[in-house]
Protein backbone atom coordinates (compact mmCIF):
# COMPACT_ATOMS: atom_id res chain seq x y z
CA UNK A 1 0.00 0.00 0.00
CA UNK A 2 3.02 2.35 0.61
CA UNK A 3 3.02 3.87 -3.01
CA UNK A 4 -0.57 3.78 -3.20
CA UNK A 5 -2.03 7.33 -3.25
CA UNK A 6 -5.24 8.87 -0.87
CA UNK A 7 -6.46 12.32 -2.06
CA UNK A 8 -7.94 14.86 0.61
CA UNK A 9 -10.18 17.75 -0.39
CA UNK A 10 -10.71 20.27 1.91
CA UNK A 11 -7.84 21.26 5.06
CA UNK A 12 -10.10 22.23 7.88
CA UNK A 13 -10.07 20.13 11.23
CA UNK A 14 -11.30 17.02 9.40
CA UNK A 15 -8.94 17.07 6.36
CA UNK A 16 -6.05 17.44 8.61
CA UNK A 17 -6.98 14.25 10.77
CA UNK A 18 -7.36 12.69 7.70
CA UNK A 19 -4.03 13.34 6.19
CA UNK A 20 -2.46 12.48 10.09
CA UNK A 21 -4.11 9.43 9.98
CA UNK A 22 -3.29 7.88 6.52
CA UNK A 23 0.27 9.03 6.86
CA UNK A 24 0.56 7.24 9.73
CA UNK A 25 0.48 3.69 8.10
CA UNK A 26 2.56 5.49 5.25
CA UNK A 27 0.57 6.32 2.29
CA UNK A 28 1.21 8.98 -0.09
CA UNK A 29 -1.14 11.82 0.80
CA UNK A 30 -2.21 14.83 -0.84
CA UNK A 31 -3.96 17.87 0.52
CA UNK A 32 -6.31 20.28 -1.10
CA UNK A 33 -7.80 23.48 0.31
CA UNK A 34 -10.14 25.91 -2.08
CA UNK A 35 -8.01 28.26 -0.25
CA UNK A 36 -4.29 27.99 -1.53
CA UNK A 37 -3.13 29.58 2.28
CA UNK A 38 -5.11 26.91 4.02
CA UNK A 39 -2.71 24.13 3.06
CA UNK A 40 -0.08 25.97 4.13
CA UNK A 41 -1.55 26.66 7.39
CA UNK A 42 -2.85 22.99 7.33
CA UNK A 43 1.12 21.56 6.64
CA UNK A 44 2.25 23.96 9.61
CA UNK A 45 -0.24 22.72 11.86
CA UNK A 46 -0.18 18.95 11.07
CA UNK A 47 3.81 18.85 11.72
CA UNK A 48 3.30 21.05 15.07
CA UNK A 49 0.82 18.05 15.68
CA UNK A 50 2.88 15.39 14.35
CA UNK A 51 5.97 16.51 16.43
CA UNK A 52 3.70 16.82 20.13
CA UNK A 53 2.24 13.37 19.89
CA UNK A 54 5.77 11.51 19.21
CA UNK A 55 6.82 14.17 21.92
CA UNK A 56 4.17 12.60 24.56
CA UNK A 57 4.31 9.05 23.11
CA UNK A 58 0.98 9.11 21.22
CA UNK A 59 2.50 9.02 18.11
CA UNK A 60 -0.18 6.62 15.69
CA UNK A 61 1.90 3.48 13.77
CA UNK A 62 5.32 2.52 13.17
CA UNK A 63 6.65 5.52 11.33
CA UNK A 64 8.59 8.63 13.03
CA UNK A 65 6.74 11.94 13.21
CA UNK A 66 9.09 13.46 10.50
CA UNK A 67 8.68 10.20 8.33
CA UNK A 68 5.09 10.59 8.48
CA UNK A 69 4.65 14.88 7.64
CA UNK A 70 6.98 13.64 4.60
CA UNK A 71 4.12 11.72 3.56
CA UNK A 72 1.77 14.38 3.29
CA UNK A 73 2.17 16.97 0.31
CA UNK A 74 -0.05 20.01 -0.16
CA UNK A 75 -1.31 20.26 -3.77
CA UNK A 76 -3.27 23.52 -5.43
CA UNK A 77 -5.05 22.09 -8.13
CA UNK A 78 -7.93 19.25 -7.20
CA UNK A 79 -6.91 17.21 -10.27
CA UNK A 80 -3.54 16.93 -9.01
CA UNK A 81 -5.17 15.91 -5.57
CA UNK A 82 -7.77 13.03 -6.88
CA UNK A 83 -5.41 11.56 -10.14
CA UNK A 84 -4.27 8.31 -9.37
CA UNK A 85 -5.58 8.05 -6.00
CA UNK A 86 -6.95 4.73 -4.44
CA UNK A 87 -9.57 6.82 -2.31
CA UNK A 88 -10.74 10.38 -2.38
CA UNK A 89 -11.59 11.65 1.43
CA UNK A 90 -13.62 14.58 0.95
CA UNK A 91 -13.83 16.83 3.70
CA UNK A 92 -15.82 20.25 2.85
CA UNK A 93 -17.86 21.78 4.73
CA UNK A 94 -20.99 20.72 5.43
CA UNK A 95 -23.52 22.21 3.10
CA UNK A 96 -25.35 19.92 0.26
CA UNK A 97 -24.90 22.42 -2.54
CA UNK A 98 -21.28 22.41 -2.19
CA UNK A 99 -20.82 18.37 -2.02
CA UNK A 100 -22.90 18.54 -4.98
CA UNK A 101 -20.38 20.93 -6.46
CA UNK A 102 -17.36 19.06 -5.26
CA UNK A 103 -18.12 15.12 -6.31
CA UNK A 104 -19.80 16.38 -9.73
CA UNK A 105 -15.84 17.71 -10.43
CA UNK A 106 -14.49 14.71 -8.55
CA UNK A 107 -16.40 11.91 -10.73
CA UNK A 108 -14.91 13.97 -13.67
CA UNK A 109 -11.36 14.19 -12.68
CA UNK A 110 -11.20 10.30 -11.08
CA UNK A 111 -10.67 6.95 -12.55
CA UNK A 112 -12.69 3.68 -12.05
CA UNK A 113 -11.04 2.46 -9.34
CA UNK A 114 -10.79 5.12 -7.38
CA UNK A 115 -13.35 4.85 -4.07
CA UNK A 116 -15.03 8.60 -3.99
CA UNK A 117 -15.70 9.11 0.06
CA UNK A 118 -17.60 11.79 2.21
CA UNK A 119 -16.66 12.53 5.44
CA UNK A 120 -20.69 14.28 6.70
CA UNK A 121 -21.99 14.02 9.41
CA UNK A 122 -24.96 13.60 8.27
CA UNK A 123 -26.20 14.23 4.88
CA UNK A 124 -26.94 10.73 2.42
CA UNK A 125 -25.04 9.88 0.04
CA UNK A 126 -27.63 9.79 -2.23
CA UNK A 127 -28.38 13.47 -2.15
CA UNK A 128 -24.79 14.29 -4.02
CA UNK A 129 -24.37 11.60 -6.14
CA UNK A 130 -26.87 10.61 -8.11
CA UNK A 131 -25.85 11.29 -11.47
CA UNK A 132 -22.46 10.62 -11.03
CA UNK A 133 -20.76 8.36 -14.29
CA UNK A 134 -18.68 7.11 -10.92
CA UNK A 135 -21.49 6.99 -8.39
CA UNK A 136 -20.91 3.16 -7.79
CA UNK A 137 -17.59 4.46 -6.10
CA UNK A 138 -19.58 6.54 -4.01
CA UNK A 139 -19.72 6.00 -0.11
CA UNK A 140 -19.76 7.98 3.33
CA UNK A 141 -17.12 7.62 5.87
CA UNK A 142 -18.33 9.58 8.67
CA UNK A 143 -15.48 10.05 11.54
CA UNK A 144 -16.09 10.84 14.61
CA UNK A 145 -14.20 13.87 16.33
CA UNK A 146 -11.62 13.80 17.40
CA UNK A 147 -10.52 11.36 14.76
CA UNK A 148 -7.29 10.86 16.31
CA UNK A 149 -8.42 9.28 19.47
CA UNK A 150 -11.97 8.45 18.63
CA UNK A 151 -11.68 6.17 16.31
CA UNK A 152 -15.04 4.73 15.24
CA UNK A 153 -15.67 5.60 11.27
CA UNK A 154 -19.68 5.28 9.98
CA UNK A 155 -19.68 3.86 6.40
CA UNK A 156 -22.79 4.47 4.76
CA UNK A 157 -23.36 3.46 1.10
CA UNK A 158 -25.86 4.80 -1.49
CA UNK A 159 -28.21 2.80 -2.41
CA UNK A 160 -26.04 2.16 -5.97
CA UNK A 161 -22.98 2.01 -3.79
CA UNK A 162 -20.90 -1.38 -5.02
CA UNK A 163 -20.19 -4.16 -2.49
CA UNK A 164 -16.60 -3.38 -3.78
CA UNK A 165 -16.75 0.13 -2.80
CA UNK A 166 -18.18 -0.82 1.05
CA UNK A 167 -15.46 -3.39 1.21
CA UNK A 168 -12.49 -1.70 0.21
CA UNK A 169 -13.98 1.75 2.32
CA UNK A 170 -14.13 -0.87 5.16
CA UNK A 171 -10.50 -2.49 4.98
CA UNK A 172 -8.64 0.80 4.28
CA UNK A 173 -10.56 2.09 7.61
CA UNK A 174 -9.47 -1.06 9.61
CA UNK A 175 -5.78 -0.52 7.68
CA UNK A 176 -5.30 2.72 9.01
CA UNK A 177 -6.54 2.04 13.10
CA UNK A 178 -10.04 3.23 12.69
CA UNK A 179 -13.02 1.13 13.97
CA UNK A 180 -15.72 0.72 10.74
CA UNK A 181 -19.33 0.04 11.34
CA UNK A 182 -21.32 -1.07 8.40
CA UNK A 183 -24.58 0.33 7.10
CA UNK A 184 -27.03 -1.89 5.35
CA UNK A 185 -28.44 1.07 3.76
CA UNK A 186 -28.45 5.14 4.18
CA UNK A 187 -30.50 7.33 6.78
CA UNK A 188 -30.53 10.20 7.93
CA UNK A 189 -28.29 11.04 10.95
CA UNK A 190 -26.49 7.52 9.92
CA UNK A 191 -26.33 5.85 13.48
CA UNK A 192 -24.17 7.88 15.50
CA UNK A 193 -25.92 11.08 15.33
CA UNK A 194 -29.46 9.50 15.41
CA UNK A 195 -28.66 8.14 19.11
CA UNK A 196 -26.91 11.06 20.36
CA UNK A 197 -29.97 13.27 19.35
CA UNK A 198 -31.89 10.81 21.18
CA UNK A 199 -29.53 11.55 24.48
CA UNK A 200 -29.79 15.31 23.82
CA UNK A 201 -33.28 15.04 23.55
CA UNK A 202 -34.28 13.52 26.99
CA UNK A 203 -31.57 15.59 28.61
CA UNK A 204 -32.83 18.66 27.06
CA UNK A 205 -36.32 17.64 28.65
CA UNK A 206 -34.96 16.94 32.29
CA UNK A 207 -33.69 20.15 32.36
CA UNK A 208 -36.95 22.12 30.57
CA UNK A 209 -38.71 20.33 32.84
CA UNK A 210 -36.85 21.70 35.85
CA UNK A 211 -36.38 18.19 37.01
CA UNK A 212 -32.47 18.89 36.77
CA UNK A 213 -29.82 21.07 36.19
CA UNK A 214 -27.57 21.19 33.09
CA UNK A 215 -24.94 20.18 35.18
CA UNK A 216 -26.34 16.78 37.00
CA UNK A 217 -27.68 15.90 33.68
CA UNK A 218 -24.30 15.75 32.41
CA UNK A 219 -22.81 14.05 35.77
CA UNK A 220 -25.42 11.18 34.76
CA UNK A 221 -23.24 10.56 31.89
CA UNK A 222 -20.10 11.65 32.99
CA UNK A 223 -20.02 9.76 36.40
CA UNK A 224 -23.11 7.53 35.10
CA UNK A 225 -23.61 5.89 31.74
CA UNK A 226 -20.09 7.34 30.29
CA UNK A 227 -18.18 5.12 32.34
CA UNK A 228 -19.84 1.98 30.96
CA UNK A 229 -19.79 3.69 27.73
CA UNK A 230 -16.15 3.92 26.91
CA UNK A 231 -15.87 -0.10 27.00
CA UNK A 232 -19.32 -1.96 26.15
CA UNK A 233 -22.03 -0.19 24.33
CA UNK A 234 -25.69 -0.51 25.82
CA UNK A 235 -27.13 -3.48 23.94
CA UNK A 236 -23.80 -5.65 25.61
CA UNK A 237 -24.38 -3.13 29.03
CA UNK A 238 -28.32 -5.10 29.02
CA UNK A 239 -27.13 -8.39 27.98
CA UNK A 240 -24.60 -8.45 30.82
CA UNK A 241 -26.66 -6.98 33.26
CA UNK A 242 -29.26 -10.19 33.06
CA UNK A 243 -28.66 -13.79 32.33
CA UNK A 244 -28.75 -12.51 28.94
CA UNK A 245 -30.69 -10.42 26.47
CA UNK A 246 -33.95 -12.69 26.62
CA UNK A 247 -33.67 -12.49 30.40
CA UNK A 248 -33.04 -8.58 30.24
CA UNK A 249 -36.48 -8.41 28.38
CA UNK A 250 -38.19 -10.45 30.51
CA UNK A 251 -36.95 -8.89 33.52
CA UNK A 252 -36.81 -4.70 32.58
CA UNK A 253 -39.05 -5.03 29.42
CA UNK A 254 -42.09 -4.03 30.58
CA UNK A 255 -40.33 -1.10 32.81
CA UNK A 256 -38.56 0.22 29.63
CA UNK A 257 -41.68 0.31 27.79
CA UNK A 258 -44.06 1.66 30.55
CA UNK A 259 -41.36 4.88 31.45
CA UNK A 260 -40.96 5.16 27.70
CA UNK A 261 -44.39 6.15 27.39
CA UNK A 262 -43.76 9.23 29.70
CA UNK A 263 -41.06 10.65 27.65
CA UNK A 264 -41.80 14.47 26.46
CA UNK A 265 -42.21 15.06 22.76
CA UNK A 266 -38.46 16.27 21.15
CA UNK A 267 -37.71 19.70 21.52
CA UNK A 268 -37.97 22.15 19.00
CA UNK A 269 -33.80 22.54 19.26
CA UNK A 270 -34.91 26.53 18.01
CA UNK A 271 -32.51 29.32 19.81
CA UNK A 272 -35.65 30.77 20.60
CA UNK A 273 -37.14 27.76 22.43
CA UNK A 274 -33.43 27.00 23.94
CA UNK A 275 -32.72 29.57 26.09
CA UNK A 276 -32.87 28.39 29.38
CA UNK A 277 -30.66 25.64 28.54
CA UNK A 278 -28.38 27.80 26.71
CA UNK A 279 -28.01 29.93 30.14
CA UNK A 280 -27.25 27.08 32.09
CA UNK A 281 -24.48 25.67 30.02
CA UNK A 282 -23.09 29.05 29.44
CA UNK A 283 -22.55 28.90 33.61
CA UNK A 284 -20.96 25.28 33.40
CA UNK A 285 -18.60 26.41 31.23
CA UNK A 286 -18.65 30.62 30.20
CA UNK A 287 -17.81 30.80 26.57
CA UNK A 288 -14.28 32.86 27.34
CA UNK A 289 -13.78 29.26 27.90
CA UNK A 290 -14.35 26.58 25.64
CA UNK A 291 -10.81 26.58 24.17
CA UNK A 292 -9.37 25.74 27.19
CA UNK A 293 -12.19 23.13 27.82
CA UNK A 294 -11.79 21.63 24.55
CA UNK A 295 -7.88 21.01 25.42
CA UNK A 296 -8.90 19.41 28.34
CA UNK A 297 -11.34 17.26 27.08
CA UNK A 298 -8.74 16.28 24.01
CA UNK A 299 -6.03 15.65 26.90
CA UNK A 300 -8.38 12.97 28.90
CA UNK A 301 -9.58 11.36 25.58
CA UNK A 302 -5.53 10.61 24.48
CA UNK A 303 -5.40 9.18 27.56
CA UNK A 304 -8.31 7.10 27.37
CA UNK A 305 -7.40 5.93 24.32
CA UNK A 306 -4.03 5.03 25.13
CA UNK A 307 -5.26 3.06 27.59
CA UNK A 308 -7.96 0.93 25.97
CA UNK A 309 -5.05 0.43 23.48
CA UNK A 310 -2.82 -1.06 25.99
CA UNK A 311 -5.72 -3.26 27.57
P1 LIG B 1 -13.76 23.06 8.27
O1 LIG B 1 -14.59 24.25 8.05
O2 LIG B 1 -12.79 23.02 9.42
O3 LIG B 1 -12.90 22.77 6.94
C1 LIG B 1 -13.44 22.83 5.65
C2 LIG B 1 -12.33 23.15 4.65
O4 LIG B 1 -12.82 22.96 3.33
C3 LIG B 1 -11.84 24.61 4.74
O5 LIG B 1 -10.43 24.61 4.86
C4 LIG B 1 -12.30 25.22 3.42
O6 LIG B 1 -11.41 26.21 2.94
C5 LIG B 1 -12.32 24.01 2.51
N1 LIG B 1 -13.17 24.14 1.33
C6 LIG B 1 -14.33 24.80 1.19
N2 LIG B 1 -14.80 24.65 -0.06
C7 LIG B 1 -13.94 23.84 -0.72
C8 LIG B 1 -13.88 23.32 -2.04
N3 LIG B 1 -14.83 23.58 -2.94
N4 LIG B 1 -12.82 22.55 -2.38
C9 LIG B 1 -11.85 22.28 -1.48
N5 LIG B 1 -11.86 22.74 -0.22
C10 LIG B 1 -12.89 23.51 0.16
O7 LIG B 1 -14.79 21.82 8.34
P2 LIG B 1 -14.58 20.43 9.12
O8 LIG B 1 -15.00 20.59 10.54
O9 LIG B 1 -13.23 19.89 8.82
O10 LIG B 1 -15.71 19.53 8.42
C11 LIG B 1 -15.54 18.95 7.13
C12 LIG B 1 -16.59 17.86 6.92
O11 LIG B 1 -16.41 16.84 7.90
C13 LIG B 1 -18.05 18.33 7.04
O12 LIG B 1 -18.85 17.65 6.11
C14 LIG B 1 -18.41 17.91 8.45
O13 LIG B 1 -19.79 17.67 8.61
C15 LIG B 1 -17.64 16.62 8.58
N6 LIG B 1 -17.35 16.25 9.98
C16 LIG B 1 -16.99 17.19 10.90
C17 LIG B 1 -16.76 16.83 12.22
C18 LIG B 1 -16.37 17.86 13.25
O14 LIG B 1 -16.53 17.58 14.44
N7 LIG B 1 -15.86 19.02 12.87
C19 LIG B 1 -16.86 15.48 12.60
C20 LIG B 1 -17.18 14.53 11.62
C21 LIG B 1 -17.44 14.91 10.31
Amino acid sequence: SRDEKIGIIGSGLIGRSWAMLFAGVGYKVTLYDVLETQVSVALEDIKKQLLALEKDGMLRGTLTAEQQFKCIKGVNSLKECVQKAKHVQECIPENLELKIKVFKELDGLSGSNTVLCSSTSCIVPSKFTADLAHKANCIVAHPVNPPYYVSCVEVVPAPWTSKDTVSKTRALMKEIGQAPVTFSRELPGFGLNRIQYAILNECSNLVSDGVLSAEDVDTLMSEGLGMRYAWMGPLETAHLNAEGMMSYCERYGSTISSVSSTFNPPPTWSPNDSKALSKQCDKMVPLDQLQTRRQWRDARLAKLAKLKKEM
